[in-house]
């Protein structure tokens, strides 16, 4: 079944390829606002500032228009996705269609789902930040006990999973660390690197963010470890573009950013593809291209406008064409079919990186 998904995802982005027609195929949805970590390192506000999330009637609706428009994929975060009270009935629902699904969490509340979720969830991403004296200092005490748990639970029912590090510069040298514990857990790793806070808050980058040169050496360590067969989850092609990014102070950017680049720059970018064949919904309903830009434009709403239209109010002219986000390049990688990517996802299927 994940294969012939896998496949579904392929050829409906193919098929809107090819007719010029946009599809959002893969959906990034935020399902509540609300979180039970308070992590040093978020994002978001979650748990402090809340949208009023949608209600299981609006969530059903979503997932059903959704469908109809091409969604293939969704990926369940946050917040915490697992504190939504409804989130079993939601997840019930999205496999009843058929949909690809991921759920992101810090795994404290997996072991009390995961037998009930197991069968319907494809992928489990869990955080971990590192070693566990830092995984506990930026996330709270005993959290990395509970994603350890939690990692454990995944094993016991046969679950998938990867393990999403963001790098900051306090935890740029535990990436053989988190490599070696998602390997034991039986899944692999995703590393990001730090992007700012969502709603225009406070730019973050600038405390936490490792110095430029610290950046590249480990783009560079993570190429090299892939190339040694580490379960390193994204694409060599993504890590190279982090790798020769022209400036870490900008994380994306925007057409006249682009205009100014050598031809050998700009070769080594990745056309962005959100708001064409990949979108995000956050907790409130509004549609964005990707969660980046949440809050840096004006979006239509699920709740107001239906998701159909919403997602067609996503014009491409207006917004960045490229950035180092490697979670968001990767699905630009996917959403560009590149092959790189394409075989990575047979690859997985057949059990390797
Ligand atoms: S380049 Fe695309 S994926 Fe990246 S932040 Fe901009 S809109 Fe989002």
């Amino acid at each position: 079944m994940s294969f012939l998904k896998k496949i579904a995802i392929g050829s409906s982005i193919a098929g809107a390829k090819m007719f010029g027609q946009r599809a959002p195929v893969i959906l990034n949805w935020a399902v509540t606002g609300k979180c039970n970590l308070r992590c040093k390192h978020c994002y978001g506000s979650y748990g402090r500032v809340q949208n009023e999330e949608l209600s299981f009637e609006e969530a059903r609706k979503l997932v059903d228009d959704a469908a109809k428009a091409g969604t293939r994929r969704m990926t369940l975060e946050g917040g915490e996705p697992l504190v939504r009270p409804d989130i079993c009935e939601l997840i019930e629902y999205i496999h009843s269609k058929g949909i690809e699904m991921s759920i992101c969490t810090n795994g404290v509340l997996l072991p009390k789902f995961a037998e009930r979720i197991k069968d319907k969830i494809d992928l489990v991403v869990f955080s971990l930040d590192g070693i566990e004296e830092r995984h506990d200092d930026l996330r709270g005490k005993e959290s990395f006990k509970a994603v350890m748990e939690a990692a454990d639970t995944a094993v016991k029912y046969g679950m998938r999973s990867l393990f999403f590090t963001c790098l900051i510069d306090e935890n740029i040298n535990d990436i053989d660390f988190v490599l070696k514990t998602a390997a034991e857990k039986k899944g692999s790793s995703a590393f990001n690197i730090v992007v700012s806070k969502l709603s225009g808050e406070k730019d973050r980058t600038a405390l936490q963010k490792a110095p430029d040169l610290k950046l590249r050496e480990a783009m560079a360590k993570i190429i090299g470890l892939k190339k040694k067969g580490l379960p390193v989850f994204y694409s060599e092609q993504n890590f190279t573009q982090a790798l020769l990014w022209p400036d870490f102070n900008k994380e994306r950017l925007y057409a006249k950013d682009i205009a100014l680049l050598s031809a050998k720059q700009k070769k080594t970018l990745i056309p962005c593809q959100a708001g064409r064949h990949f979108c995000y919904v956050e907790s409130g309903g509004n549609v964005y291209p990707c969660y980046q830009m949440v809050g840096l434009m004006q979006t239509g709403n699920v709740k107001t406008e239906g998701f159909k239209e919403a997602f067609k109010q996503l014009g491409r002219a207006e917004y960045c064409r490229a950035c180092y986000n490697i979670t968001l390049s990767e699905l630009n990688l996917q959403c560009g079919l590149s092959l790189e990517s394409v075989l990575k996802v047979a690859g997985n299927y057949l059990g390797r990186y």
